[in-house]
């Protein structure tokens, strides 16, 4: 994600204290010098948080832009003192200095470089996607006003609905020198190109609100710093609320589960039927006292270009023919205590074809899980009229394959537990995301939230 490719630390490992010198060269540059090279190395170390879980890669490719154009137009690196922060942030013409286009580089689609899963359908964007957009701006303006990314934490973020739309409502902290008025300026600008849908507007009191199409997606708390600060820490998500983690796409691997098995907190494991190892994997989690979903391919709706594999359901079955294919797959995966979607865009959108489904998980004492593959997913709906427990994905883990990325995810699914008290994330067999679940249990306090579905509370 960096240029500075001298340093290969972990995310997590990078020390995000302000005013840190860069490998120690130089002296350290304020967190206010943006035309600097240093500040722009030294921002692009600190990515906190909250960028990571907006955005993942997609904020490293737009860091990368705003570095580019911090570097470009700076004069070759000055070893004096650096001048006072406030004087050297204005890399843009002050706040109505007239018509001058801002120097903010070109509008990009954030996300559109994101590689795609290489085994779950593309997800549908929805407002949510409005929001990373309006988190890129946010980054964006605190760069290029010169702040350290850590300025900016998020408070608060609840998961909310609007029509079949779900979107995560956040509450934003950003500490700033001054008033509110110059960034509050230049967020406008870049809320224009990143999001023109998006409205800002002042609540009063240092407060600002961004909405969109008239719902509010983030609440804005500005403040000024107390007085010597200590480093600025990311702020810990608040502890409680129950996390359940489900790792799909299992049984290609027995190493891989034997390793999640490990783990020193229980996760869900979710396996394919026809996976050359499936029944191994089935018996291991009940050895190991894991609880195990059958991972049921579903029809998506780029079929037959995207092929969801063997033992899959479709749209175009007839009801014995869909519960046939069924009754195999779950013979697969004995001991299995629910069922959640493999791909599906299509099938769990087609009312008809999910309450054949239901109707059979339901006879069986099964619960479903919605992968959420679509906004437009009839499951909860049908499971909550046909009285068959139910539970809906929050987060999906590792849509970027990073550590830090996915470590960022596991954060954002923790903070939605603790502000709706429980969530269900969803993770892939990938290295990383061992790598980033392993990480997490050595973090005192974030492990003992983290529970098997069936203690979550169905949404019925
Ligand atoms: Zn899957």
């Amino acid at each position: 994600m960096s240029d500075d490719t001298s340093d290969t630390r972990p995310e997590g490992a990078r020390p995000g204290a302000p005013g840190e010198a860069p490998g120690g060269a130089a002296p350290a540059a304020a967190p206010g010098a943006p035309g600097s090279r240093s500040a722009a190395r030294a921002a692009l170390r600190r990515v906190p948080a909250w960028a990571w879980a907006a955005g993942g890669l997609a904020v490293a490719v737009l860091v990368g832009m705003l570095a580019a154009a911090a570097l470009r137009p700076a004069p070759p690196a000055d070893p004096a003192p650096l001048p006072d922060p406030q004087a050297a942030a204005p890399a843009l013409p002050a706040p109505g200095a007239g018509a001058e286009a801002p120097a903010l580089p070109p509008a990009a689609q954030p996300g559109a470089d994101a590689p795609a899963l290489p085994y779950e359908e593309p997800q549908d964007p929805g407002l949510e996607r409005t929001i990373r957009q309006i988190d890129f701006a946010l980054l964006e303006t605190l760069l290029f006003t010169g702040y350290d990314p850590h300025a900016m934490t998020i408070r608060e973020t609840r998961l909310e609905t609007r029509g079949e739309d779900r979107y995560h409502f956040q509450v934003v902290d950003i500490e700033l020198e001054n008033g509110p008025e110059r960034f509050v300026d230049i967020l406008a600008r870049s809320l224009a190109k990143w999001a023109p849908e998006a409205a800002l507007a002042s609540g009063g009191q240092g407060s600002y609100t961004v909405a969109v199409a008239g719902v509010p997606t983030h609440v804005l708390e500005f403040a000024t710093p107390a007085p010597a600060p200590g480093p600025a820490e990311p702020r810990p998500a608040r502890r409680g609320g129950l996390l359940a983690i489900v790792i799909d796409d299992m049984g290609q691997d027995l190493r891989y589960a034997r390793e999640l098995a490990a783990l020193p907190f229980p996760v869900t494991f979710s396996v394919l039927p026809g996976t050359p190892h499936n029944r191994e994997v089935a018996a291991l989690a009940a050895r190991s006292g894991r609880e195990l979903l059958l991972h049921l391919p579903m029809e998506p709706k780029g079929w037959p270009g995207i092929n969801p594999g063997p033992g899959a359901l479709f749209t175009f079955m007839v009801p014995d023919e869909m519960r046939r294919v069924l009754a195999a797959d779950l013979a697969e995966i004995p001991g299995a205590v629910g069922v959640n979607n493999h791909m599906g865009s299509r099938f769990t959108s087609d009312a008809d074809g999910m309450a054949v489904v239901l109707d059979e998980l339901r006879a069986r004492g099964l619960f479903f899980l919605d992968s959420l593959t679509a906004q437009g997913s009839t499951a909860v709906r049908l499971a909550r009229e046909m009285g068959l427990p139910v539970y809906r994905r929050s987060v999906f883990l590792d849509n970027v394959r990073d550590v830090g990325a996915i470590t960022r995810q596991m954060e954002k699914a923790a903070r939605s537990a603790a502000a709706t008290g429980q969530a269900v994330a969803i993770g892939h067999p990938y290295p990383e995301t061992l790598e980033a679940l392993k990480q997490w249990a050595r973090r005192e306090g974030r492990t003992e939230t983290i529970v098997h579905l069936k203690e979550l509370k169905p949404l019925n």
